[in-house]
């Protein structure tokens, strides 16, 4: 397994598999997707050495994220590579659902166990101003039709101060009945959102107090279940999830490593920088890989530094997948 100087194992994946989105998220993209030089995105084989390396030292979960994954035309070939990898046991997948209606039976049927869904509104007006999109109609069809074929759905909402802050009411009644779990994520500052974080940063403590206060009870997960913390209710179906980066210890759960859509390891969401990792997945060199997963983690950070405002070379999310 692997493990840091700081006792955190790592058995869980985010593999980038693009950095192209076709939304434009206000906190993310608003400008929509640059391109700035061309890229070659890891290929299959490529994508295969480095599934099978991570596997081998002990990773079990490996979630395909982007950009937008689903804008890959060989996605179905992906998940089902994971879903082969001896040792890996879940494939999830995080999504703006932009294709989800249409293509969730195929995914599910590649091997996909799990879906992170994001919906920052469930007013469709609202979700349009947000991304860019009137797709909520058909992500909410989706997300019934991934729900009956017995997918887990997480949905991510990101709190955003000027456009979803008094949404609440209306999030609590989307969940309760529906068996899933809402997770709301403190929008957090990146190279390029400043001023939009300063406009639109909340806190999720209050949010926390008013779920308790409402007879909503913190459930009590495993260490390794990683950083967002869980909230259910005798009369809702859904759950509600917290991730909250700013708070004390988010860091001390960290149970996942990122590799970017070109081959980076990010040994955090807000590293430094992201090290190279493609010549050996390009030799199709799993243990060569593997030695140098062992030696890069000894460089893992015990925290991030979001607090005092830096944000190591994350200009924005969709690069690395969140
Ligand atoms: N395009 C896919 C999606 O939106 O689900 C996957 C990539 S997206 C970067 C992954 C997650 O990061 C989404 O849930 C998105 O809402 C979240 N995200 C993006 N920028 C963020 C920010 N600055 N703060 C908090 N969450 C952010
Ligand atoms: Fe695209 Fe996801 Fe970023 Fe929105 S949050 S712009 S869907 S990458």
């Amino acid at each position: 397994m692997l493990e840091d100087k700081f006792g955190r194992q790592f058995h869980y994946l985010r593999m980038s598999i693009t950095d192209v989105c076709n939304f434009s998220c206000d906190y993310c993209l608003p400008n929509g997707y640059q391109r700035d030089t061309k890229k070659s995105f890891l290929t299959v084989p490529e994508l295969n050495t480095l599934a099978k390396a991570f596997a081998g030292l002990g990773t079990s979960k490996i979630r395909i994220t982007g950009g937008e994954p689903s804008l890959r035309k060989d996605l179905t070939e992906i998940i089902a590579l994971c879903a082969s990898t001896d040792g890996i046991k879940h494939v999830a997948m995080t999504t703006n659902a932009y294709r989800l209606e249409k293509d969730v039976q195929r995914w599910f049927d590649a091997g996909l166990n799990s879906l992170n869904i994001s919906i920052d509104s469930f007013d469709p007006h609202m979700f349009m101003s947000i991304t860019g999109h009137d797709k909520l109609g058909s992500i909410l069809r989706g997300i019934d039709k991934a729900l009956s074929l017995g997918l887990k759905v997480k949905i991510n909402a990101v709190l955003l101060r000027q456009y979803n802050g008094n949404e609440m009411s209306r999030f609590l009644k989307w969940i309760k009945d529906k068996p899933l779990t809402l997770r709301f994520i403190e929008l957090m500052q990146t190279g390029d959102n400043l001023k939009f974080f300063k406009q639109n940063h909340i806190s999720g403590e209050p949010i926390k107090r008013d779920l308790l206060e409402q007879g909503w009870g913190q459930v009590i997960r495993d260490k390794a279940a990683g950083p967002a913390e869980e909230f259910n209710h005798p009369e809702y179906e859904g759950r509600i999830g917290l991730i909250m980066p700013y708070s004390k210890d988010f860091c001390a759960s960290c149970n996942r490593l990122r590799i970017s859509s070109v081959g980076k390891l990010h040994l955090c969401l807000f590293a430094e920088m992201g090290i190279d990792l493609r010549p050996y997945m390009q030799q199709a060199d799993p243990a060569a890989l593997q030695q140098a997963l062992v030696e890069l983690l000894s460089d893992k950070e015990a925290t991030h530094y979001l607090k005092e405002g830096y944000t190591g070379a994350t200009s924005h999310l969709a690069m690395l997948g969140g």
